[in-house]
């Protein structure tokens, strides 16, 4: 897709967040408490503390990545998109809604990129 030569990107707000600092990593390995529904060495799934819906779940890669914007490993989009049917399956999920907010402006609070599956009532479109 072409992309106009004047068009300039700004850089999300907060994507300084280490490994080490990082509240997801920190749940990966053990360190802050969360409710793991799933996990690979690959990607971590566990339940949002704030859920929006009956369902609501954070799927993760175990290798820090701060946002959409700032990762080009397609390996990651794969195990995350993959994770996400896999669990939607295991649960008999039929209607579901996966979100990725980028940038403190569309909502992204957690600088570790994630995807949030939401389900188990009905979704409106477009969200708010
Ligand atoms: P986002 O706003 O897209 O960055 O999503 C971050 C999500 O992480 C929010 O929906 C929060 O409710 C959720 N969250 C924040 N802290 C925790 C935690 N300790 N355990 C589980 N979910 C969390």
């Amino acid at each position: 897709m072409p992309i106009r030569p004047s068009l300039s990107i700004t850089p999300p707000a907060d994507t300084t967040a280490t490994v080490a600092d990082c509240l997801f990593c920190k749940i990966i390995r053990g360190e802050i408490p969360a409710k793991v529904i799933y996990q690979t060495e690959t990607v971590t799934v566990f339940e949002d503390i704030a859920p929006q819906a009956p369902v609501h779940l954070l799927i993760i890669a175990n290798q820090h990545t701060p946002s959409h914007l700032k990762t080009d490993d397609a390996s990651i989009y794969q195990a995350l998109l993959s994770t996400a049917k896999t669990v939607a399956q295991a649960m008999q999920l039929e209607d579901y809604r996966l979100i990725i907010n980028n940038g403190a402006g569309a909502g992204q609070s957690v600088f570790h990129l994630h995807l949030h599956l939401l389900a188990g009532r009905s979704l409106q479109w477009p969200p708010g």
